[in-house]
């Protein structure tokens, strides 16, 4: 029997922030479940309509800032797997949307609060442990953003709901908000666990199943989110987790007629190869496949010479190296008055070179590692090739030490040259490029912000005048989904500052609000009428 009642989803609260102090018993926790973890080597096998899976192989998860240590062993899927987890999303489909939205609503509730609650170390642990994030960068992310995405999603879907059209007293019209037709495709990246839970559970709160591929360095996490929501009720098969090859699960997953959409967070080329697959599959599919894709940034700060130069110190600080500058909302160029940038230069190179880097179970350290061997490469090429050029130099920072774990020092460069490829392309590591402007040049300054670079996702504007302010969010308008004035470009809250860029940056769907729902469903108009009509003639057909 269904149950009848207008339920109303709880209004969510935000989940508040640990701090994690000396003293504080959570820390005290948290410490003995990341030591536990450090030595369990948890296996992580796929999850298929609700059967773990091994695959055809395994593989090893090693923890960035000691990368000798294996976390984790994963399963590496065969195309049989692949074609299996799209088998059992397509068979869960039916019972998943016959299941009313309260209740697919209440799983991710208690998922929410099981999260919150005794997951929490865990989710934790396994976040600084995979990802070589500081206790903070974790809390923030793993625990507070993925409960507020679980709770404000199933807030938000309600209010979508909600969404009926007019009547006219002849006739009741409704509308139905059914999952789309087929399955989603959910792949997620390194760099937020939180974006692990959001992605697939979106479009699953709506009725859809999904296929979900985390990105490889997460799998430990991803694993354990998996058990929180078959702890929390999610049936099998609505949400199916596989590993292995991206390309592999990718092609096989794109070819398929039921591809009904595909909710990716991740670089701009992998987002941009899929949407062309997607594009040659047209006719094959059954119905056009929704793209939602959240993908990479070039993020600026820019200052006039009315800024409060300590608050601008302090957030290219922690706006380009928290989490060693692997958001895709990171400071990575900064346009500073010459004049305001020759007084701060010296605090800021000695602030910057300060900074304690490290294991991240040593909660002293403001920063870790990078996420793995390649990111270490790129990241120190663009180094050598600042201090090769002749047109930049190296303020602060500038090494890397690879013996133990992946670090990159937290890197300042200068230039003289508005085009300077740092200036242009994401290098998602701990590297900041400042450009030093002609005093008086804001305006000027303005545009070239607006033209250097192809992305558009966030920016911050510092400034005490209102003036400059208002030129600023004006000529700036389109080079950023999230535009900070006198903040750091980082850190949105769900809920607060819904979160997705433009250009490059993606399709700007904004994550964990009532845009993003609205993708997951393809809604049905209903018209009853009351009495019909019984004879086709009009009135203005009877004789004078
Ligand atoms: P990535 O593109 O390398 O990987 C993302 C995911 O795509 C992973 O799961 C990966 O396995 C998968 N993938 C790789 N090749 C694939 C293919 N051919 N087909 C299908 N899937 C494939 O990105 P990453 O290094 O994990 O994350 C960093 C990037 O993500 C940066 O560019 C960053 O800006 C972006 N990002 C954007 C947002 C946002 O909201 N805009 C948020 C976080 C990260």
């Amino acid at each position: 029997m269904t149950a009848d009642g207008h339920f109303k989803v709880p209004t969510p609260v935000n989940e508040p922030v640990r701090a994690y102090a000396p003293g504080d018993p959570h820390r005290k926790s948290l410490k003995s479940r990341l030591a536990e973890l450090t030595d369990a080597r948890t296996e992580v096998p796929m999850q298929i309509g609700g059967e773990r899976r091994w695959g055809s192989s395994r593989g090893d998860i090693r923890s960035p800032h000691r990368h000798e240590l294996t976390i984790a062993e994963y399963a590496v899927g065969s195309s049989q797997d692949f074609d299996d987890s799209i088998a059992a999303a397509l068979k869960a489909r039916k019972a998943w949307a016959a299941t009313s939205y309260h209740e697919r609503a209440a799983v991710l509730l208690r998922a929410a609060s099981l999260l919150a609650g005794p997951w929490r170390d865990t989710i934790n642990a396994a976040t600084m442990l995979g990802q070589s994030k500081t206790v903070h960068q974790a809390e923030i992310d793993a625990a507070c953003e993925s409960v507020d995405f679980w709770r404000y999603n199933a807030f938000f879907g309600d209010q979508l709901l909600a969404q009926q059209p007019y009547n006219d007293g002849t006739a009741w019209n409704r509308m139905e908000f059914r999952p789309l037709e087929g399955f989603i495709f959910a792949v997620s990246p390194f760099n937020f666990t939180s974006i692990a839970a959001n992605l697939p559970t979106a479009a699953a709160l709506m009725g859809n199943t999904v296929v979900f591929k985390p990105a490889t360095q997460t799998l430990l996490v991803t694993h354990f989110l998996m058990e929180i929501l078959n702890e929390a009720g999610l049936p099998p098969g609505v949400i199916n987790m596989v590993s292995g090859p991206a390309s592999k699960v990718s092609e096989q997953v794109l070819g398929h007629k039921e591809l009904a959409g595909i909710h990716f967070t991740g670089s701009t080329e992998v987002f941009q190869g899929m949407w062309r697959t997607v594009g040659q599959n047209l006719d094959h599919y059954r119905t056009y496949p929704r793209l939602v894709g959240e993908t990479g940034g070039k993020d600026f700060v820019v200052a006039h010479e009315s800024a409060d130069s300590d608050a601008l110190r302090t957030a290219l600080i922690r706006g380009a190296f928290e989490y060693q500058g692997q958001k895709c909302s990171a400071a990575s160029r900064a346009y500073i008055p010459q004049s305001m940038w020759k007084r701060m230069r010296p605090d800021m190179a000695e602030e910057v070179e300060a900074i304690p880097q490290g294991d991240v179970a040593d909660f002293r350290n403001f920063m870790g590692a990078v996420i793995d061997g390649n990111a270490y490469a790129k990241h120190m090429n663009a180094i050598e090739f600042a201090l090769k050029s002749e047109n930049a130099k190296v303020v602060a920072g500038g090494k890397g030490d690879d013996k133990v774990g992946w670090f990159v020092r937290p890197t300042v460069i200068e230039t003289t040259d508005p085009d300077f490829r740092l200036l242009k392309e994401e290098l998602f590591g701990p590297i900041l490029t400042v450009y030093p402007y002609a005093d008086g040049k804001f305006e000027d300054t303005l545009e070239l912000v607006d033209r250097t670079s192809p992305y558009g996702l966030t920016g911050a504007i510092f400034a005490r005048d209102r003036q400059a302010i208002r030129e600023a969010s004006d000529t700036l308008v389109n080079a950023a989904g999230n535009f900070y004035i006198n903040d750091k470009p980082t850190g949105a809250v769900v809920g607060l500052q819904p979160f997705g860029g433009a250009r490059a940056s993606g399709t700007n769907d904004k994550a964990g609000s009532i845009l993003n729902l609205i993708r997951w469903t393809s809604p049905r108009t209903i018209k009853e009428t009351y009495v019909p009509p019984t004879d086709h003639r009009y009135p203005f057909m009877d004789a004078e």
